[in-house]
């Protein structure tokens, strides 16, 4: 059964869950904070549906024209800057809750300690499923409300990570018109117990409960992005990419990642989902007058994706790219990150000692070869320094 697996094959998407006929799997968290599924087998009636609709052991759908690639940026600057791209997301999204349809994506949890997926049906509820968290997402609950939604003929945009897309198609086990799927290029999901210790180190730093909390901060541009926080006793945090600790410790040896992420399976070309969204770190500055807010790499993946591209007319801006344009500067196109040889003690003693203190004492310098810092000498020279998810 589905519970007699490798760490590195379980990717946590959750659709074996709501798969099993006779609800006899559950999920429960291993020490590194991670959820796996295990089986009740007194309800167990061993048809086996668990392990054959696995998307990681059965890859369930892959599109078969090659993608679209573009540039893109949402000509409305509010939303560009409070999106982690170019906006791209918000726009699809706005079209699909203005035709009367419904959004499933990633919010944060009330106390910003986990992060869940969510079902919106209107603009006022669109702002928090912004921007990225860079934390596993729960997907309890959502593939069934998703088909729900779509056996009653309503129109859904569903985001998530290339695997819980691929969970979603494994779970819906059919294709539903109204369904448009879209996932982001992902250099890997982090251990929702790490992230719940990063929340209690700035917590405890500061001295009052989080009350916001914001990854890819462009107060300084989208190339020098940082990590912002408010605490309710209204004092605020901001550090640079550089400097801040969760930032560092997915960056330099990618200390908080699920084991599956290191050896993901969906860097797939075709992809599976009908639009991926990312950013275009490849991009030139010469190219695009403002690209300090940010923009968005787009992959138009299905005619259904062509569709939904084509209704955001002129909300976007974009410029026409090949795929060897995205793949410049963008590795989580096609390679799955590498982790340090840390990464296990590193989540073991989150336990017993404080955040700051193990990063500082674990993260790892990338090695890079000499194409890398020449590269990074004419980025500078051009005033340039470029983050990389
Ligand atoms: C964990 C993670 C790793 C990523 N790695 C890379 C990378 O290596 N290279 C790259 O180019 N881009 C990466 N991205 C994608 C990028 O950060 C942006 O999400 C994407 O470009 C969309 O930006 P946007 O401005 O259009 O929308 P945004 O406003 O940023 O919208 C983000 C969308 O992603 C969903 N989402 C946010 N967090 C999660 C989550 N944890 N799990 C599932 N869904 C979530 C939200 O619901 C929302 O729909 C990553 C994203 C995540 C969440």
């Amino acid at each position: 059964m589905i519970d007699q697996f490798d760490k590195i094959t379980c990717n946590g998407c959750k659709a074996c869950k709501d798969i099993c006929p006779t609800s006899a799997i559950h999920y429960e968290t291993d020490n590194e904070g991670f959820w796996y599924p295990e089986v009740d087998y007194d309800r167990c009636v061993s048809c086996g549906f668990c392990v054959k609709r696995c998307p990681n052991k059965t890859l369930v759908k892959r599109h078969e024209r090659q993608p679209e690639i573009k540039a893109a940026w949402s000509k409305d600057d509010k939303v560009r800057l409070a999106s982690t791209s170019g906006g791209m997301f918000y726009e699809l999204a706005r079209v699909i809750l203005l035709n009367g349809g419904y959004v499933a994506g990633c919010v944060y949890d009330r106390d910003l300690k986990g992060a869940h997926h969510t079902v919106i049906h209107s603009m006022d509820e669109l702002p928090p499923l912004m921007v990225s968290k860079y934390v596993e997402s729960d997907t309890e609950g959502v593939y069934p409300t998703v088909r729900s939604l779509l056996e009653q003929g309503k129109g859904i945009l569903f985001v998530g990570s290339p695997c819980q897309c691929a969970g979603l198609y494994s779970y819906l086990n059919r294709d539903y018109e109204k369904l448009i799927v879209v996932d982001f290029l992902c250099r890997g999901a982090n251990s929702p117990k790490a992230h719940r210790k990063y929340i209690e180190y700035l917590e405890t730093k500061y001295g009052a409960e989080i009350t916001s909390l914001r990854s890819k901060d462009k107060r300084n541009g989208w190339e020098r992005f940082g990590q912002s926080a408010v605490f309710a006793n209204g004092r605020e945090y901001f550090a640079d990419h550089r400097e801040d600790l969760r930032v560092v410790a997915y960056h330099h040896g990618n200390l908080m990642a699920r084991p599956s992420c290191l050896a993901c399976k969906f860097k797939t070309i075709p992809r599976l989902s009908d639009l991926t969204l990312g950013d275009f770190w490849g991009i030139d500055a010469s190219e695009v007058n403002d690209i300090d807010k940010g923009i968005s790499l787009v992959f138009i993946n299905s005619k259904k994706g062509q569709n939904l591209w084509n209704a955001l007319s002129d909300r976007v801006s974009f410029i026409d790219k090949t795929l060897e344009d995205a793949k410049r500067g963008n590795a989580a196109i096609y390679r799955s990150a590498s982790c340090s040889k840390n990464r296990e003690t590193f989540l073991k003693e989150l336990d017993s000692c404080p955040f700051d203190e193990l990063v500082k004492k674990y993260r790892e310098y990338p090695k890079h070869g000499i194409k890398y810092y020449l590269s990074a000498i004419k980025r500078k020279i051009k005033g340039r320094v470029r983050g990389r998810s």
